[in-house]
């Protein structure tokens, strides 16, 4: 009995001291132990921590001698000590990391707070009362309608000063812009309104929240507007493809929201859309994206072309024929450049229908050879492969080619499709009258400069980087280089 108890407690130490024993070699593998630099950080007063500090660091230095590489955002701390080799300063690490901590204090944010609520300054009223209503309106009237109504508003004051007429000039019809961009300061305030630029009104909501783009013959009023239906009053839309058009309304909704919140209208993603036209071949594809505080959209047009074209058959796959407009997205300005040329061009490209030798043998005895395997890569020539931009709006145009397959079609699987792309910043939905949304519709009274305005960073590339989309280096070139204006009469767009 008294020789089978010591035996256990023995078993027992061993089996503990093997729990407890340091695993040399398992060491250079797991990964979960902290490296041996982050040991020597614990500066801790208590002697059992350092002791066990001490012999993990003395039973890991051997094992793993080779410097390890430091983990993405470790501060690399040299093991023995602190002190810098080249200055001979010793850094002290907890002074650090309490330094650190001290960097992001609010103490900047509460006194630029307190500064807000203390405002120490007399108050201007009795100043601004001391000089006659007649001077402030005559320094009103160097101001615009918009600015003299904001004065006017600024205080109870000035606003007794100014009297009425600031309000009056803003009533006149000739000054709607002048009034919509005062009544733009109170958006915020209106998260269920809408501003009106037809009546210079906030209308209220009546979907708020559901809205939902449709296309242009579908009735689909996001308020009870008075002006819409009267004659000669055109709601502010702009032409997506035949049949879709984006209204104002839709890009006000979606960058509202981006500035204020939620509740102020719509997701980005609920305007993209994907539609066949119902007379034609082609399929649209819209996306939009906000960058910078501007809608940036993107309409992919597609259709199946046919190889050999005469003029008359690429006039009837490129125009609509209800308004003889492009099929595909357009910038206001398609007629004025090349972007037709551009696309017939692109047409002649198309290589002729595969044809085995017994198809080519039923036509005569002549056989081609490069009609047995015609190349489905189609490389398009200088002219039509370039990207092009508008030089009068922020819209630019890529044609391409490609191959696709046609299941309606039992003779030829796969055809050539031209694909036309359009980019277009609209905007940053504060207006219609805006620099961006007037040149795109061509409604600008300032001529656009789009080379001058955009540089050299491309709509297409800002756009097409969001998803991670990087397009190949293309030229970028001038859709009009010639600048001429010519309109329905010249350039032979139809
Ligand atoms: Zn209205
Ligand atoms: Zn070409
Ligand atoms: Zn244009």
């Amino acid at each position: 009995m008294a020789t089978t108890t010591p035996e256990p407690k023995q078993t027992l130490k061993s089996r503990l001291s093997s729990v407890f024993r340091p695993k040399s070699r398992s060491n250079s593998k797991l990964t979960k132990v902290p490296p041996p630099s982050s040991s020597t950080l614990t500066k801790l007063p208590s002697t059992s921590t350092t002791k066990t500090t001490s012999t993990r660091t003395s039973s890991i230095s051997p094992v793993s001698p080779k410097p390890r590489p430091l983990q993405y955002g470790a501060i690399y701390r040299p093991t023995e000590d602190n002190t810098n080799i080249q200055t001979g300063e010793r850094r002290d690490d907890t002074d650090l990391l309490h330094g650190l901590t001290h960097r992001e204090s609010s103490s900047t944010m509460a006194s630029i707070k307190k500064e807000e609520e203390e405002d120490l300054r007399p108050p201007g009223e009795p100043l601004i009362a001391s000089l006659p209503s007649d001077l402030w309106l005559a320094i009103a009237s160097y101001l615009s309608p918009a600015d003299a109504a904001r004065l006017a508003f600024s205080s109870k004051m000035l606003a007794r000063r100014l009297g009425t007429g600031p309000w009056d000039a803003l009533n006149k019809p000739e000054n709607l812009r002048e009034e919509v961009k005062f009544l733009g300061d109170m958006d915020r305030k209106l998260p269920s309104h809408l501003l009106c630029f037809l009546c210079g009104v906030y209308h209220v909501r009546t979907q708020a929240g559901k809205e939902k783009l449709k296309a242009t013959s579908v009735l689909n009023p996001l308020y009870i507007c008075p002006s819409i239906g009267k004659s000669g009053v055109k709601p502010y839309r702009t032409r997506l493809t035949p049949g879709h058009t984006l209204p104002f309304t839709f890009v006000q909704l979606v960058l509202r929201r981006v500035k204020w919140g939620s509740e102020y209208g719509i997701e980005v993603n609920e305007l993209g859309r994907r539609y066949q036209d119902p007379y034609s071949e082609w399929k649209h594809q819209t996306r939009y994206h906000i960058h910078k505080g501007h809608l940036l959209l993107r309409v992919v047009s597609s259709s199946f072309a046919s190889p050999d074209l005469p003029p008359s058959g690429q006039r009837h796959l490129l125009y609509a024929r209800e308004d003889y407009t492009p099929y595909f997205s357009a910038c206001a300005h398609w007629r004025d450049g090349e972007l037709m040329d551009v696309c017939k061009c692109a047409l002649k490209h198309i290589p002729k229908h595969r044809e085995s030798v017994s198809q080519q043998m039923k036509r005569g005895p002549q056989v081609r050879v490069g009609l047995i395997n015609p190349n489905p890569i189609v490389t398009l020539c200088s002219f039509c492969r370039p990207m092009r931009r508008c030089p009068e709006c922020p819209t630019e145009y890529l044609v391409e080619l490609k191959l696709a397959e046609d299941k309606n079609d039992p003779l030829v699987k796969f055809k050539q499709v031209i694909s036309v792309t359009r980019w277009s910043d609209l905007g940053d939905g504060s207006s219609p009258f805006g620099r961006e949304w007037a040149a795109v519709n061509a409604e600008n009274e300032d001529p656009y400069d789009s080379f001058e305005n955009m540089g050299r960073r491309a709509i297409s590339g800002i756009f097409e980087s969001q998803s991670g989309v990087t397009i190949p280096g293309q030229r970028l070139l001038s859709l009009n280089p010639k600048n001429k204006k010519m309109g329905e009469e010249g350039h032979g767009w139809y």
